[in-house]
């Protein structure tokens, strides 16, 4: 038997509905297996985080080399970085052990407001990680970050700024539209040269914690099991369709997708 192996870069939601934690949950769901090196830790629940403890970044580099010097991995995602030093360990450790399919979440910003990228560790992500990255995953506010713009309000401005952010190295931009407004959540996949539009109805449902986490790593697992790019993000996009349709209420705050849905 076949075992498709994801390694995930990232960091733990003490909480369960983010990070490392939704990560391994969806490779599990999506039939591969699931391995993972730390990036921080976050004390946080459905309210919040209430603490974020960012790991050495040697000690990063040492999960790393553990998991892919005798396990490998046939994809990797990397989702909270934190900082601009465990920025470059990790691009270091990626190029060494690479190239390998990798799914780069450029997590920044939880939903509550707490900082989960430093804000000086922009430009190291643009510079080292983004052009190493098989797919790069932001949302709308994520995407405007990186490429220093104001807001992105429509589908046709989305597909305007995924192609800038294709210059930064990425072979494909998937630009999330969940932030935007509209009855349909509108993503958009580019290559380079063709635009693909990926729709699905918007929820009117609060539990949406973890959902970038989980598409990222969803994307992640169809890669580890050889689909090409465009058929990882359908077939991760079905994923987290079904998980924000049945969000779980647990806790007093914003409950977590569902990924067993
Ligand atoms: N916590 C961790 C460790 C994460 O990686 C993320 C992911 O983006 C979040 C929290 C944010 O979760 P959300 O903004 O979906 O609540």
């Amino acid at each position: 038997m076949t075992v498709y192996k994801a390694l995930t870069i990232a960091g733990s939601d003490s909480g369960g509905g983010a990070g490392i934690q939704a990560d391994l949950k969806t490779f599990q769901e999506l039939g591969v297996f699931g391995t993972s090196a730390i990036t921080a830790l976050t004390s946080q629940n459905t309210l919040g985080v209430q603490a974020v403890f960012p790991i050495p970044p040697q000690t990063v580099g040492s999960q790393i080399d553990s998991v892919l010097s005798d396990i490998g991995a046939d994809a990797i995602k990397t989702g909270m970085l934190f900082s601009a030093e465990i920025i470059t360990l990790v691009a270091g450790k990626l190029r060494q052990y690479g190239p390998l399919p990798l799914v780069v979440d450029p997590v920044m910003i939880a939903k509550g407001g707490a900082a989960l990228l430093q804000a000086e560790a922009v430009e190291a992500l643009r510079r080292e990680l983004l052009p190493l990255a098989t797919v790069l995953t932001p949302n709308v506010p994520e995407a405007s970050a990186i490429l220093g713009e104001p807001e992105i309000r429509s589908v046709e401005e989305a597909v305007e700024a995924a192609k800038r952010l294709f210059a930064y190295g990425p072979r494909y931009i998937f630009l999330k539209g969940g932030h935007m407004d509209g009855d349909e959540a509108v993503d958009v996949l580019y290559d380079g040269t063709e635009v693909r539009l990926y729709r699905s109805p918007r929820f009117r449902t609060k539990h949406t914690h973890g959902t970038g986490c989980t598409t990222a790593s969803a994307i992640a697992a169809g890669l580890a099991k050889r689909l090409p790019v465009p058929e990882a993000v359908a077939e991760a996009k079905r994923f987290i369709t079904a998980a924000i349709g049945s969000g779980l209420e647990i806790g007093g705050g914003i409950g977590p997708t569902n990924h067993a849905a």
